[in-house]
């Protein structure tokens, strides 16, 4: 795996984690897209070398209508930049752990995506992504 290639936060209302975020990181958002996959609207802020992804449900069956129901708002998972995803998730599951989605799928910003079940990380909700092909 490559670096970090953002950190996911569960918010409940976009429009006020936007102001939040922008007073904090000291810049304002991106960009902002619905993932329609996943029952997300996502935000994007760059801090530096640093991105943050900002996540609020679409609907109540939105995963992250869920976690933030369970667990409240705050961070929800790390992504790494991996160059091959297939590669990678073929990888990690040798390895013993949980890959929700075996097909990578069109994740926000233009990502290929594949997650590592919480359970088998430490409790951490791991994303790969990978640069889609244009
Ligand atoms: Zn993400």
């Amino acid at each position: 795996m490559n670096k970090i290639e953002h950190i996911g936060i569960a918010v409940k209302d976009l429009e006020v984690s936007n102001e939040l975020f922008e007073k904090l990181l000291g810049v304002p958002n991106y960009k902002m897209e619905e993932v329609l996959s996943e029952g997300v609207n996502t935000s994007f802020f760059k801090s530096g070398p640093n991105k943050i992804e900002l996540l609020a449900a679409t609907s109540a069956a939105s995963p992250i209508a869920k976690y933030i129901e369970k667990r409240g708002e705050g961070v929800h998972h790390i992504a790494f930049a991996v160059d091959d995803i297939v590669a990678e998730i073929k990888r990690l599951k040798k390895e013993g752990f949980q890959v929700l989605n075996e097909t990578p799928k069109k994740g926000a910003d233009n990502k290929l995506v594949a997650f590592v079940h919480p359970k088998t990380a430490n409790g951490v909700l791991v994303e790969l992504c990978q640069e889609a092909p244009a």
